[in-house]
């Protein structure tokens, strides 16, 4: 697999690798998602080390790398912690993405530095609690006075908001008879505005991530605030979610290699009738699959983010690509629990945060159902 990879990619990871397991030990990552706190120290290592401008173009103070370099990273991280990189998806990934294909030259040259230098971090308030799959029946509204916006609704759940200085946040600004995805308009909403108000979501997994639902209750931005076109932000969300759902799957592939790993190291040792337990084709078999399906996902992901790189938009490779990682990380989590036994299913066991973390994934980023539904209708089934 490492053939498909360039020696800048394999440094990357490497250097991550090396990092993480030194300050990352199991128990630490067990301690901040039970206590749910975020450690600042990766952060400002990401800053140090130009991981948080590795999506930001080299013009702008960042390292300009591909999906396929931010797939490397996020993979990597996730096998250690999944709530660092989904933090760093949001913060990093969706906002320079975001400006990338939608915000004005004045937007990139004010904030596209700061995410280089890790100074800003972004999130991405599309769902709302009565909008997830149905994001077009969105209820947040924004209206107009001319130069400036005010914006009214409940947006979530939304990954690391209250961690945020920018939140790229979807709102209704007109409905068209011919289209429920047209009159959706993208703003630039910077933490503290008043009238922006944020409040926790517990989940099952991913609790050191911290995801928020947020409040507007007459936010006013500027006109200047606009990201993209008034109306096009449906448009510009769709081009921005194939870079997020084929970097969601690079972390489910983390995800399922680390636990894969455990569960491989745990039937090596552990000894039953005589015999460590891997000697079973019963156990050994189900692992030898989730090895395969490991990298046939591998291979999806960076298929789609290939294209993206040298193509453009990989609507189709990116659901694929989502639709196979998370089925695939839910089956080899699954099946790693399994293979230790009791210990595997003990408060705190990695084996139960993995498959926690795994079910999130079928959610995030469109629901394995709405993959299968854009990719039967890329077939022209529907
Ligand atoms: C931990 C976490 C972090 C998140 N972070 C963000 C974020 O940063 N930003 C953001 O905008 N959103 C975020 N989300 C929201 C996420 O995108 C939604 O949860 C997702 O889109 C699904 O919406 P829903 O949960 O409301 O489920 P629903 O849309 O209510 O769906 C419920 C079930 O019905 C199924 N279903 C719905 N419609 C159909 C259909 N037409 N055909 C077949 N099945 C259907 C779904 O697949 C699902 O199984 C996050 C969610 C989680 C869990």
């Amino acid at each position: 697999m490492d053939t498909f990879l360039s020696p800048d990619q394999l440094a990357l990871r490497a250097e991550v690798r090396e990092y993480l397991d030194a300050a990352y030990p199991p128990e630490r990552v067990v301690e901040m998602e039970r206590d749910e706190t975020f450690p600042d120290d990766f952060w400002a290592e990401c800053a140090t080390r130009g991981w948080t401008g590795l999506p930001v173009p080299v013009e702008y103070g960042g390292r300009g790398g591909g999906v396929l370099d931010l797939c490397v990273f996020v993979e990597e991280v996730a096998k250690t912690c999944i709530s660092l990189s989904t933090l760093y998806i949001s913060a990093t990934i969706f906002g320079s993405h975001a400006l990338h294909i939608c915000g004005t030259d004045e937007q990139r040259s004010t904030l596209l530095p700061g995410i280089a230098s890790g100074r800003v971090r972004f999130a991405l308030a599309m769902s709302e609690p009565g909008a997830g799959s149905d994001f077009a029946s969105m209820t947040t509204e924004a209206t107009t006075s001319g130069d400036a916006w005010r914006i009214n609704g409940l947006k979530g759940p939304i990954s690391g908001a209250e961690r945020a200085d920018v939140v790229i946040t979807a709102a209704r600004t007109a409905t068209f008879e011919d289209s429920r995805q047209r009159g959706i308009t993208l703003f630039l909403v910077e933490a503290g505005t008043p009238g922006m108000t944020f409040e926790r979501r517990r989940f099952a997994a991913m609790k050191a991530l911290v995801v928020n639902n947020v409040s507007y209750d007459d936010v006013e931005v500027p006109d200047v605030a606009r990201l993209g076109d008034r109306d096009d932000g449906w448009l510009n969300l769709a081009r921005l979610m194939d870079i997020e759902r084929t970097a969601a799957s690079a972390q489910m592939v983390g995800v399922a290699q680390a636990t894969l790993d455990e569960a491989v190291a745990y039937a090596k040792v552990r000894r039953q009738y005589g015999q460590p337990i891997g000697h079973y084709q019963a156990i050994g078999h189900p692992l030898a699959d989730g090895l395969t399906d490991i990298n046939a996902s591998r291979m999806l992901i960076w298929a789609a983010a290939r294209k993206r790189d040298l193509e453009g938009p990989c609507p189709l490779e990116a659901s694929m690509a989502k639709l196979f990682a998370t089925n695939m990380a839910s089956r080899v989590a699954s099946v790693a629990m399994q293979t230790a036994g009791a210990v595997g299913y003990e408060a705190n066991s990695h084996f139960v945060r993995r498959l926690l973390e795994a079910r999130g994934g079928e959610l995030g980023g469109g629901t394995s159902q709405i993959q299968r539904t854009i990719i039967s209708r890329r077939m022209g089934l529907r």
